[in-house]
């Protein structure tokens, strides 16, 4: 089994100033994957190169583009009260879509699965407006180009992340060829993100949330989990499956109330990779989210990496 990683150390010069996503979760997560000698010369390293506006413009408008690279010349360090930027920022959430698109081109040519590890986030990043520490929506980027590139006829986004990743679910909302499955906490932040929001027109049926109350114990969170990605499993067929991976949702992170264990994040990845043996040839790609104990983060993510190379 190869599975690629994709990262750049550009990902670094997002600089956020005192903000809960900043480097250094990308800087102890390199370095708890550096310490496991074996895994780290296990994965196929990449470098990404920068997604194109007609990437970026599959999911996005030009005026979002647009916004983001004037406030980055002008120097301005917010988009909004949680989003900061930085004057490399639309450069860097280029490359960090890019990543993502680098990452569903090694699952169609030269390995099994693909790690994107990336800054900023992007589930939160609707169409035409950047939110919630994300500018571009990295995972929707990546599966409308695998659409195109490599003909996938569905894909399943499946984003374990705290937070419900209102982005991703708007951009695939009336659209049956995406389908979108979230566990989250909810009621939170952003809001969105009940059972009830299933899709609207041809897209119904191919949106799944699982609101989660702060708290819930780790065994009834998996269950929930696992029972609905079978169902997605048998019903869906997905060619490819693209995890939005949040390591929020462990217990102790500073943004979340979940309880999820290093165990648990493993089991899922095992999980979501038997359902894309079955459908998908196995085409597994992740694309990091959020995830801000940086005590644990490292560890999380090398249990997650692990899994999906052995
Ligand atoms: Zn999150």
């Amino acid at each position: 089994m190869t599975t690629a990683l994709v990262y750049d150390p550009a990902f670094l010069e997002h600089q956020t100033g005192h903000h809960p996503e900043n480097p250094h979760r990308l800087e102890v997560i390199v370095s708890a994957l550096r310490q496991d000698e074996a895994l780290w010369e296990s994965l196929q390293h990449l470098a990404p190169r920068e997604a194109s506006d007609e990437d970026i413009m599959r999911c996005h408008s030009y005026r979002l583009i647009d916004q983001i690279r004037s406030l980055c010349e002008r120097g301005v360090s917010r988009i909004d009260l949680d989003t900061t930027i930085c004057p490399k920022s639309l450069e860097i959430s280029r490359l960090a879509a890019g990543a993502a698109t680098l990452a569903v081109d090694e699952v169609f040519n030269d390995s099994t699965n693909a790690v994107a590890l990336v800054r900023p986030p992007g589930h939160h990043a609707t169409s035409d407006r950047a939110m919630g520490f994300c500018l571009f929506n990295n995972v929707a980027i990546a599966a409308r180009y695998a659409q195109v590139h490599y003909g996938a006829d569905r894909v399943l986004i499946i984003d374990w992340d705290v937070h419900h990743g209102n982005g991703t679910q708007d951009i695939f909302y009336r659209d049956p060829s995406v389908f979108y499955f979230s566990t989250h906490q909810y009621p939170y932040y952003p809001g969105t993100g009940a059972a009830n929001e299933v899709g609207l027109d041809k897209g119904e049926g191919t949106t799944l949330n699982i609101p989660l109350s702060e708290g819930t114990p780790a065994r009834t969170h998996r269950e929930a989990f696992s029972d609905a990605l079978k169902k997605i499993g048998k019903g869906f067929q997905p060619d490819l499956i693209i995890i939005s991976a949040g390591f929020d949702s462990r217990r102790g992170d500073p943004l979340g109330g979940l309880l999820l264990e290093d165990s648990d994040f493993a089991e899922m990845t095992k999980e979501v990779m038997d359902i894309a043996d079955r459908t998908g040839g196995g085409r597994v790609v992740s694309v990091l989210e959020g995830g801000y104990n940086l005590d644990t983060l490292g560890e999380t993510v090398k249990t997650h990496v692990t899994a999906l190379k052995f």
